[in-house]
């Protein structure tokens, strides 16, 4: 191992104690060079078992506990992940190519905000009021855990999506089972010490390994009562028949394709700023991307050429991380993908690159920065997630047009406007039926805001006090007292 990488623990969690896997050693790779960072053993048939079942008997003790002791609690994991903020942003750089000073300034602070936000959030919510629905009885509505909440994150962004998803559910006074991708589990697997000190044992368990045989097990147990996924929508499809079963609660954040509808008074210089950025940001793999561009006649040409020349001077793959905008895709499956959805794009005579469309000759799985125009609304590239570098740009004339195409998606989750008519950009946002719309901006998320899609973008919330309500379940105590006061 050359002696600039970091120590990666290897070990999971179950039931308060760090246990190595017993099960397959899948080998963790750094997609900036394509070589192996270490293996990491996911759990046996046993440990899967064994975890679900910690979770089981924890549940009962950590929902006795008062919001309080667990704000406390999050907030002392907040620190913890603030503290060890530069070694976790090097390995979450390592294991997904991220340029590390992108992982330490956004990956790493979001998710020490999250942890911060639901440890305050939990400690003020609100609801129906107390009273009398029927003489003499007294109703009042309580808010309570679920459970054994199993946990299955993304590669994209794996310490912030680990905390979207442990934060909420621990706040809400679940006990929980977190699966990272295959992947990506060093990040998590480096603050697994810290979440067996904190917590109580078996409130969190930790599992690495395969979908389809430590996530499907995970899935299929009598005794997870909700499944939270972030990830493709075949996945979210599969989960759902296998909570079917047993009737689990499901929490879907399964992927985007944003529409980004340029009207002809945009301020041309923040839309080509907010694409070059945010359509390439994370190599593009965020269901959030910018990606696919609507631009109204008049200002098409301009915006085209100006794209054109920004996305062309966006730097990656260089020595000198700290210059990177982007990094490699995460694996060579991922970007030969992409690179297969730009080839059949590029097989038809009215689409015309303008830029990328390649692979980056040398070590890792760097896809060029793609921008495409004279794209059409039925075409593959268009209507599919990508998932990679590249953007769109298809021309309209009405802003009508705009909306019907924005809306002709089978996904819902991210939209954005770009004008400078307040009137016009609300009456847009309006009319679009997507999780969230910006307007004259694109890809910004608060932890005080909901984040969650239509469609087959999934359903139920991340972040935000709506998350704190997926996470739990609404109870009515009635209480009969009768009308005579003795
Ligand atoms: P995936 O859905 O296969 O994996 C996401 C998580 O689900 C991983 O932890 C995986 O192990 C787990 N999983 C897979 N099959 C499972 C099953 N049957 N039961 C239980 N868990 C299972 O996604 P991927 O292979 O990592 O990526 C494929 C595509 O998904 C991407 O190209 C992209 O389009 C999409 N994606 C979306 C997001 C997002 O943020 N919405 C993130 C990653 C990937």
């Amino acid at each position: 191992m050359p002696s600039e990488q970091p120590p990666f623990l290897t070990a999971l969690v179950i039931n308060g104690e760090l246990v190595e896997g017993q099960g397959f050693p899948e080998p963790i790779l750094n997609p900036a060079t394509g070589g192996i960072l270490t293996h990491v053993a996911g759990a046996s048939s046993d440990q899967v078992e064994e975890a679900v079942l910690a979770a089981h008997h924890a549940s009962h003790g950590w929902t006795q506990t008062t919001p309080q002791h667990r704000s406390k609690i999050l907030l002392a994991i907040a620190n913890a992940v603030e503290n060890q903020a530069e070694h976790l942003a090097r390995l979450e750089s390592l294991n997904c190519g991220k340029p590390l000073h992108m992982a330490l300034k956004d990956d790493l602070n979001a998710a020490v905000d999250v942890f911060r936000f639901f440890a305050g959030a939990i400690r003020c919510q609100s609801g129906q009021l107390s009273g009398e629905y029927l003489p003499g009885y007294t109703s009042m509505v309580r808010r309570d855990p679920i459970g054994v909440v199993a946990s299955i994150a993304p590669w994209n962004y794996p310490i912030m999506m680990a905390a979207w998803k442990i934060a909420p559910a621990l706040a809400a006074g679940n006990t929980i089972v977190f699966k990272p991708s295959e992947h990506t589990p060093l990040s998590i697997l480096a603050l697994a010490p810290v979440l067996v000190e904190l917590l109580p044992r078996g409130v969190i368990n930790i599992i690495c390994g395969g979908g389809e045989g430590v996530g499907s097990h995970l899935v299929n147990h009598s005794k997870v009562r909700m499944v939270s996924l972030t990830g493709d929508v075949v996945t979210g499809q599969k989960i759902l028949q296998a909570a079917a079963k047993t009737l689990k609660r499901t929490h879907f954040e399964l992927g985007g394709k944003a529409p980004v509808i340029v009207c002809n008074d945009a301020d041309i210089q923040l839309v080509v700023e907010g694409v070059r950025s945010y359509g390439y940001y994370n190599a593009g793999q965020d269901c959030t991307a910018a990606c696919r561009i609507y631009a109204q006649d008049k200002i098409h040409d301009r915006l085209v050429a100006e794209l054109s020349a920004a996305v062309s001077s966006l730097r990656y793959a260089s020595g000198r991380d700290n210059e990177n905008e982007l990094g490699p895709l995460i694996s060579s499956r991922q970007r030969d993908r992409v690179a297969s959805f730009v080839e059949r794009a590029l097989s038809q005579p009215h689409i015309e690159r303008l830029t990328g469309a390649a692979m980056h000759p040398g070590a890792g799985f760097y896809y060029k920065p793609t921008l495409l125009a004279g794209c059409r609304q039925n075409d593959e590239i268009v209507q599919r997630e990508v998932f990679g570098p590249v953007v769109t740009v298809t021309r309209f004339e009405e802003l009508e047009q705009a909306v019907g195409w924005a809306n002709d998606s089978e996904y819902g989750l991210a939209s954005s406007v770009w004008t400078q008519n307040l009137d016009r950009a609300m009456q847009i946002a309006a009319r679009l039926q997507y999780g969230c719309t910006w307007i004259n901006s694109h890809f910004m998320l608060v932890s005080e805001m909901p984040h969650g899609g239509l469609k087959r973008s999934g359903y139920g919330k991340d972040l935000s006090s709506d998350s704190l309500q997926d996470y739990s379940v609404v109870r009515h105590i009635m209480a009969r007292h009768g009308n005579e006061l003795k």
